[in-house]
């Protein structure tokens, strides 16, 4: 395994945030995940415990160890995120950088991307790791088999309640990267905010196959969250993923994020407090924050993020990463070649947003929670795997940078 450093912030060098509007994909919270929901691997979600490839194929203990005090004890899931490869992309971006390699590149295998956090050693080196884990899928009709054999009530992500008939909202499995589809959240706000008013009435009158997407997730919300050892795991969530937009104009913490007015009598939610308490638990944060007002680096991350303040991940496989603070050096250049598959490079995949953690911690704590700033994850452009088990499933590592929180 290869060794990973973690940067701690300084303050030189301009690393300015460029990555293109269009480019970068936002996971967004949906919803808890309620106990009788089954996690599928096609799902994304925050917290809870892992969803290997196959229930008999897991990644050897050593991957699943905490890098600085070698124990799994404290090892909690941060994110499990579903994200297969296009081809087309892929291609392009191995072009640029002058790798040709793409046997590993299919975008009809299962690929998904585990970050582990050691609770107990936070600020120490690896003490925060990324397992890429592949399942090998033959054929369309496999992949179809599966998804034709998936139970309707319980895959919320692909929405078999949404009869908008709008097939662009959904969230299409097939898709080459699910954090490259366009609204693939059937709960999303905007579906939401158009469905409330006509659905009012007739969603009342429709009852199962006919259940609108609407009661649908009503129905879900009142079911109760699932149980979880907190010793063991963070409370769950599901994500739903978009395109990143800047259409919001105000400052984050001034504004109450789009998707947050709903009308709760129109929805007729009660005692359903999850949806208000985001912006306030935002608070503590901005305040806490606010000492880092002088650095370039945060303001811009603040800016950006303030667009979209609740975004818990950006996917921006092969962009840039967009920084908590400044660093000495240029982060990427001190990213590894994969130890795997050293004639290979790694590039930026995706990175983990503060905002991730004022939802799996449930009790908000300035001083005792976690204080990283953003967790950025660097996988190989292969995608190379050089052991696949039995059931055609192989995991590595892959490299992790984190930015903590600066003391002061
Ligand atoms: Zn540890």
């Amino acid at each position: 395994m290869s060794k990973i450093e973690e940067l701690q912030p300084s303050d030189t060098d301009d690393h300015s945030y460029s990555s293109t509007p269009g480019d970068v994909f936002l996971a967004f919270v949906d919803a808890p995940v309620k106990e009788n929901d089954e996690i599928l691997i096609e799902d994304s979600f925050i917290g809870g415990e892992p969803k290997w490839l196959h229930p008999d194929s897991e990644p050897s203990a050593e991957l699943l160890k905490c890098g600085a005090c070698k124990s799994t004890d404290n090892m909690k899931l941060l994110l499990q995120a579903f994200s297969p490869l296009d081809d087309e992309q892929m291609g392009a971006i191995q072009q640029r950088i002058g790798i040709d390699n793409m046997n590993y590149i299919n975008p009809q295998d299962d690929r998904v991307l585990y970050v582990f956090l050691c609770t107990k050693c936070q600020r120490k080196g690896n003490s925060v790791r990324c397992i890429r884990g592949l399942k090998k899928n033959k054929n369309v009709d496999s992949l179809s088999e599966k998804m034709a054999s998936t139970s309707l009530e319980k895959d919320f992500q692909i929405n078999p309640f949404d009869l908008s008939n709008n097939s662009e909202s959904k969230y299409n499995a097939f898709s080459s990267n699910p954090f490259g589809g366009a609204s693939a959240n059937p709960f999303g706000a905007d579906s939401i905010n158009s469905n409330v008013s006509q659905n009012k009435e007739e969603g009342k009158k429709k009852e199962s196959a006919n259940i609108s997407a609407k009661a649908a997730r009503k129905l879900h919300e009142l079911q109760k969250d699932k149980e979880y050892d907190e010793s063991k795991c963070f409370k769950s969530y599901l994500l739903y993923v978009e395109e990143e937009t800047f259409k919001n104009k105000k400052p984050a913490h001034l504004q109450l994020p789009k998707n947050l007015k709903i009308d709760k009598e129109a929805l007729d939610l009660t005692g359903d407090e999850d949806l208000e308490k985001d912006p306030v638990k935002l608070d503590p944060r901005t305040e806490k924050l606010s000492k880092f007002l002088d650095d370039d680096t945060f303001q811009k991350f603040q800016e950006v993020v303030g667009y979209n303040p609740l975004q818990v991940l950006r996917y921006d496989l092969g962009g840039k990463p967009l920084l908590y603070a400044e660093t000495k050096v240029d982060i990427s250049s001190t990213v590894p070649v994969p130890g795997y598959n050293p004639s290979s490079q790694r590039i930026f995949e995706m990175q983990l947003m503060p905002k991730m953690i004022f939802d799996l911690e449930e009790v908000v704590s300035v001083d005792n929670g976690m204080e990283w700033g953003t967790i950025l994850v660097f996988t190989d452009v292969e995608n190379y795997i050089p052991e696949f088990d039995e059931h055609g499933v192989g995991y590595v590592e892959e490299c992790v940078k984190v930015q903590w929180e600066s003391r002061t």
